[in-house]
C-alpha cells in the first residue's frame, strides 16, 4: 500500500513538469545559440577532417566525399537546397580552374533557409571545404582548422536556425549556406559564386565568412578568449557597430582588429572567400583565429582543436547572423 502511494505521487509530479515545460518554455535566440555545442562540433570535425577525406583537394575523390557529407547532412536535418540548385551542388566546369595543371570540375555545396518576411534579402554564410590534399607518399593534410573548423561551424549554425524555424522563430531574411570549393588554389569557388550568383548580388545583404576558428594564435596563449575580425568596417560602419553590439550583449569574446589594419603585411582581407563578395560592394566579416605552427601542415589535425572556444566563436557568428537577418533595417554599405 505504501509503495503504491509513493508511485502515484511520482507519476503526478512528472506529468505536471512536462505540461509546464511545453506551455511556459519560450525559446530565445540564446537558447538556439546554445544548441551549438563543442561535442557536436567535435563529432563532425573528427569525420570531416579525418583521413578518409584525403585532404579534400579540389577535384579529387576526397573533395567529393566531403561535398557528399555536407549534402547528406542538410538532407538529414531537413534544410532544403536552393530551388535553382535542387541537388545542393553548384557545379563548376573544369575550364574554370585554369590554374590547375590538369583542370577538373568541382562543386560548391549550397543549402537555403527561406526568410519569413523578407525572403528576397539574402545573408550568405560561407566557409571553404576544400584543402590541400595529400603528398605522393600518402601523407594527408587533414585541414582540421583550415577550414574544417569553419565548415563544421556552418553545420551547427544551420541546425540552430533550422530549430528556430521549426518553432516558428525562423529568420526574417533568407540565409544561404555556401560551402565553397577551390579556395586553396585561388578562391575559385567564391569567385564562381559571385560571377554566377544563385540569388542576385544586389539583394545579398552581407557575407559572413569563416576560415579557421578552432585554434589559438601562439601570441594569444595568455588570453585565448578572442577572435580576429577582418573587414567589418571596410564597407559598412553599420555592420561593424552591429557586430560589436551583438558580441557585447550575447557572447563576450575579445574582438581583435590587428589584421584589419590596411598596413598589415599579411593582407588577410584579400586572402579568403569574403573578398569576392567585398569586391562586389557587399559588406563582409571574416572570422579568423590567426595562423599557428600547424598551418598548412599535415599536423593540422582535429585532436588539436579547442572545441569549447570554437563553440563560443561559432555562437558569435550565429548571433551576428541572427541580428542581421531579423532586425528591421537591412545592413547598408554606408561607407561606399
Ligand atoms: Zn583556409
Amino acid at each position: 500500500m505504501k509503495q503504491l502511494l509513493v508511485l502515484g505521487l511520482a507519476v503526478l509530479a512528472v506529468s505536471c513538469n512536462t505540461a509546464q515545460n511545453a506551455v511556459a518554455k519560450k525559446m530565445t535566440r540564446t537558447d538556439y545559440a546554445n544548441t551549438i555545442t563543442a561535442a557536436e562540433l567535435r563529432d563532425h570535425l573528427m569525420i570531416f577532417a579525418g583521413d578518409a577525406m584525403q585532404g579534400r583537394m579540389t577535384g579529387t575523390e576526397g573533395q567529393r566525399l566531403a561535398a557528399q557529407y555536407l549534402k547528406n547532412y542538410y538532407q538529414e536535418i531537413g534544410i532544403a537546397a536552393p530551388e535553382a540548385q535542387p541537388d545542393y551542388f553548384q557545379e563548376i566546369p573544369a575550364s574554370y580552374f585554369s590554374r590547375m595543371k590538369e583542370p577538373v570540375g568541382s562543386e560548391n555545396v549550397v543549402a537555403f533557409i527561406e526568410g519569413t518576411e523578407k525572403p528576397e534579402e539574402i545573408i550568405v554564410l560561407s566557409a571553404h571545404y576544400d584543402h590541400v590534399g595529400m603528398r605522393e607518399d600518402g601523407t594527408i593534410f587533414n585541414g582540421a582548422d583550415d577550414d574544417g573548423s569553419g565548415t563544421t561551424a556552418m553545420l551547427e549554425i544551420a541546425e540552430a536556425f533550422k530549430k528556430a524555424k521549426e518553432d516558428g522563430n525562423g529568420p526574417k531574411r533568407s540565409i544561404l549556406f555556401l560551402h565553397v570549393t577551390g579556395e586553396e588554389i585561388g578562391l575559385y569557388g567564391s569567385k564562381y559564386y559571385t560571377e554566377n550568383p544563385i540569388y542576385p548580388l544586389a539583394n545579398t545583404v552581407t557575407n559572413l565568412n569563416t576560415d579557421m576558428i578552432g585554434r589559438i594564435d601562439p601570441d594569444k596563449m595568455d588570453n585565448p578568449n578572442y577572435i580576429y575580425l577582418i573587414g567589418s568596417d571596410k564597407l559598412s560602419q553599420d555592420l561593424h557597430d552591429l557586430s560589436e553590439a551583438v558580441n557585447k550583449q550575447y557572447v563576450g569574446l575579445e574582438l581583435d582588429y590587428t589584421y584589419n589594419d590596411e598596413n598589415d603585411p599579411n593582407r588577410f582581407y584579400y586572402r579568403s572567400d569574403h573578398y569576392n563578395f567585398a569586391k562586389n560592394n557587399i559588406p563582409v566579416i571574416f572570422y579568423f583565429n590567426g595562423t599557428h605552427e600547424d598551418y598548412h601542415k599535415p599536423t593540422d589535425t582535429p585532436d588539436k582543436i579547442e572545441y569549447d572556444l570554437m563553440a563560443k566563436r561559432t555562437r558569435l557568428i550565429f548571433q551576428t547572423a541572427w541580428e542581421i537577418a531579423n532586425r528591421d533595417e537591412r545592413i547598408t554599405a554606408d561607407k561606399l
